[in-house]
């Protein structure tokens, strides 16, 4: 089914890459390669990309990014100068390439077509590819092999992501495959969009049915619906809560007022945390680049059902 389409796993593991960045490099039948994702820039994980290369035979032509996380991109300029292949991102790219992709663009050589597709709302400039000769989607950070992805403002945007959820499912819900940006090959490709979709909602749901109880601040909102969960996901929580919120706010469903007073110190904790004491130094970076930790949360608002 993916029979040319070899995964080399980055070892990265860690909460927010699971067991590590998939690597993807497609092979044509004339022995062109495209690799989507390269990942972090580990020299180690390069060489094996590399070397996987040379041992099949394959000339890289092209390296595809799906979106610019220091855990998807930043070996493009290792890998690129150890090949010579040339790197496309999204226009809105800050990652480092050569040429911008946009919606609808191809990528080919030899029989590899991979049609590019705008996919806002992990970031906003997510890219989802699609090769068509072997019907597999590649969705980098908007769909995993295993949980949900984080949609966490300022990079990340609620109501573009399920729009492009409901655009994967529309164009390419019979795809033979997801390989997903981290964890396993999804073999069931529409029901697993279809969960993507209905787990969004439901998570709204449950937003404004706990909003309806009352007006209530965002840390408030973490401490009700993510009571049984870790707290160390609270901070994570409180991003995606606020992307949400976001999305109502603009739909004139939720209002938000201003309090006149500075955070307290369990508030800060929740919507600012220092990071490096929650997941430690190594990770810190990438978590908050993930979860947009530079948009600081410094006043605090109640939330009400309109
Ligand atoms: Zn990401």
């Amino acid at each position: 089914m993916v029979d040319r389409v070899a995964l080399l796993r980055a070892p990265n593991p860690s909460a927010m890459t699971l067991d590590g960045t998939n690597t993807w490099v497609l092979a044509s039948r004339t022995g062109e390669a495209i690799c989507i994702d390269p990942g972090p820039a580990i020299p180690a994980h390069v060489e094996r990309i590399v070397a996987y290369l040379r041992e099949h035979d394959l000339v890289l032509r092209a390296i595809a990014l799906t979106h610019g996380h220091p855990d998807h991109a930043p070996a493009a300029p290792l890998l690129a100068a150890a090949t010579g292949a040339r790197t496309y991102a999204h226009r809105y790219s800050a990652a480092q390439h050569d040429e911008m992709l946009d919606d609808n663009d191809e990528l080919s050589f030899g029989d590899l077509r991979l049609v590019v597709i705008d996919a806002p709302g992990h970031t906003l400039e997510h890219l989802v590819f699609y090769e068509r000769e072997s019907a597999t989607l590649f969705t980098g950070d908007t769909i995993l092999g295993s949980g949900t992805v984080v949609i966490a403002p300022p990079g990340g945007a609620m109501r573009p992501y399920q729009a492009t959820l409901r655009r994967l499912l529309a164009e390419f819900g019979d795809a033979r495959a997801i390989c997903c940006g981290h964890g396993p090959i999804v073999t069931e490709a529409r029901a697993k969009i279809e969960e993507y979709i209905a787990h969004r909602e439901r998570r709204e749901a449950e937003l404004l049915a706990a909003l309806a109880a009352g007006t209530q601040t965002i840390p408030d909102l973490v401490e009700r619906i993510y009571r049984d969960a870790d707290m160390r996901l609270w901070a994570a929580a409180a991003r995606q809560m606020l992307a949400y919120l976001i999305a109502l706010e603009e739909e004139h469903r939720v209002r938000a007022v201003r309090l006149d007073r500075p955070l307290t110190q369990r508030e800060h904790a929740i919507l600012n945390p220092d990071w490096v004491n929650v997941v430690g130094a190594e990770h810190a970076p990438l978590v908050e680049a993930e979860l947009g930790a530079q948009l600081r949360l410094d006043a605090i608002y109640e939330y009400s059902v309109l």
